[in-house]
């Protein structure tokens, strides 16, 4: 049997940048990941709060030259009516810029990088069973000839994504507080030469008559773009469905994005993903923790998943690392507590979002600058930046602006 310090299953964003984080630290890291990189991902445009996350891992200079698109803000469309949010100009410090990236690619240099700084990184590795009941952790591995191993960890990190291996295998699933969606995506050439298009924001487009769906449109550096739209979980999709032809009839029904996408080459099969939403017990237990997309993932509309997931990794690291050296660690006051504060943030902005509130607030012209700029930090991910009022009591501030932005839009003219 093998003995190693920590395994963290999954070699995704949240797996890699853990993993990296702890080998900088000094410690013995093994990544087992169950596919070949580079591999297909969703979730493709990023906040610019995961960055300093990226950087602490040593990975920034690997990021910033592989050539992805630049990104420094989201703009948002609803019928004739066009805003954006600046993710330079925001109310909490940190960076004010992120990138657009195919994640075949984006995770391939992450994971890459883990390997260089000397992580041990084996693809084809499936964790199929776990047993934190002895002396420490045992994990169950098939590895790619499909012939078993055993290997034995002080602690264990779950960064396995969908494929939430801890909480399917230790029963800690728990039903998500988000009602099941789905979404419709593909890759196109895009082919956009709309002179107000800007590539360097992801576009959120609200359909014209129905405010809970939405579609995302992420131009990459090479001249294409990722297109999706979310809807609830019977709206399309079902068996038998012509996804790209249910794609681009909704795409269609959204006048700006009909009118963007004129010239766009429809190039690449439709895929679907639905039931997302996900949620569990508990974060951590004796021996293991879990990150990312294994733990909660609330919805895609505010491309909040990666930067979750890296600060997951980011306080599990540290915690981590002063369990292993010695120290006594509350991982609920260390880890999960300070994790929830944003994820909290983000799934009163959600929910918001559905509910239509947050759109009122997103789509009004004349919201107080300051105000502008406490929501351009949420949007850029500084969602758990305590001295921002949207972050400390996100619920009542969405609700008054709500009401002030309600207010405001029905008053005449002349008031
Ligand atoms: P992943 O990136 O999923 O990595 C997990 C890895 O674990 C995988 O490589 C997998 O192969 C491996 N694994 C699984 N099981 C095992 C096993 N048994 N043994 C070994 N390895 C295993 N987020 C954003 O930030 N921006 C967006 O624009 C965005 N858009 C999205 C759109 C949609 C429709 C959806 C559904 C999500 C979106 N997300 C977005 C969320 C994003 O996809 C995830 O939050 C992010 O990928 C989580 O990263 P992760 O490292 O936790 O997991």
């Amino acid at each position: 049997m093998e003995h190693r310090e920590v395994v963290v299953i999954g070699a995704g964003p949240a797996g890699a940048v853990a993993a990296a984080l702890l080998k900088r630290q000094g410690h013995d890291v093994l990544m087992l990941e169950r596919q070949q990189f580079p591999r297909f991902s969703i979730g493709e445009s990023l906040l610019a709060h995961c960055l300093e996350f990226v950087e602490e891992a040593g990975m920034l200079p690997a990021v910033q030259a592989a050539g992805f698109q630049v990104k420094n803000g989201a703009a948002f469309a609803c019928g004739d009516r066009y805003t954006y949010f600046d993710f330079r100009d925001k109310f909490t410090p940190g960076p004010g810029t992120t990138f657009q990236v195919q994640r075949a690619h984006f995770d391939k240099v992450l994971a890459d990088d883990a390997a260089r700084q000397g992580v041990e990184v084996r693809y084809l590795q499936e964790v199929t069973a776990a047993d934190f009941g002895g002396d420490g952790p045992l994990l169950d591995v098939r590895g790619a000839d499909g012939a078993s191993y055993q290997v034995k960890a002080r602690f264990v990190l779950d960064a396995s994504g969908y494929g939430r291996v801890l909480a399917r295998l230790l029963d800690l699933e728990r039903p998500s507080s988000m009602p099941p969606r789905k979404a419709i995506f593909t890759h196109i050439e895009d082919r956009i030469d709309d002179p107000g298009f800007d590539r360097e924001k992801i576009l959120i487009s609200v359909h014209p008559e129905q405010r809970g769906i939405w579609y995302w449109l992420i131009p990459f550096s090479n001249g294409r773009c990722s297109f999706g739209v979310v809807g609830g979980e019977n709206l399309f999709g079902g068996p038998g469905e012509d996804l790209m032809a249910t794609l681009r009839a909704m795409a269609d029904a959204a006048p700006n994005l009909k009118r963007i996408l004129k010239n766009a080459v429809w190039d690449t099969p439709a895929n679907t993903i639905g039931g997302y939403s996900a949620s569990v017990q508990r974060l951590h237990g004796p021996g293991y923790a879990l990150l990312g997309n294994a733990a909660e993932f609330l919805d895609p509309v505010f491309s909040s998943g990666v930067t979750i997931a890296l600060r997951s990794s980011k306080l599990a690291a540290d915690a981590l690392h002063r369990q292993l050296t010695g120290a006594q660690v509350d991982w609920q006051a260390e880890f999960a507590d300070p994790l929830m504060v944003g994820v909290e943030t983000f799934r009163a902005y959600v929910q918001g979002w559905y509910s239509g509130e947050f759109q009122d607030v997103v789509f009004y012209e004349h919201a107080q600058p300051e105000i502008r700029r406490m929501i351009s930090s949420i949007l850029a991910g500084y969602a758990w930046d305590p001295t921002n009022p949207f972050v400390a009591s996100p619920q009542r501030r969405l609700r008054t602006l709500s009401e002030l932005c309600r207010g405001a839009e029905a008053q005449p003219a002349s008031a």
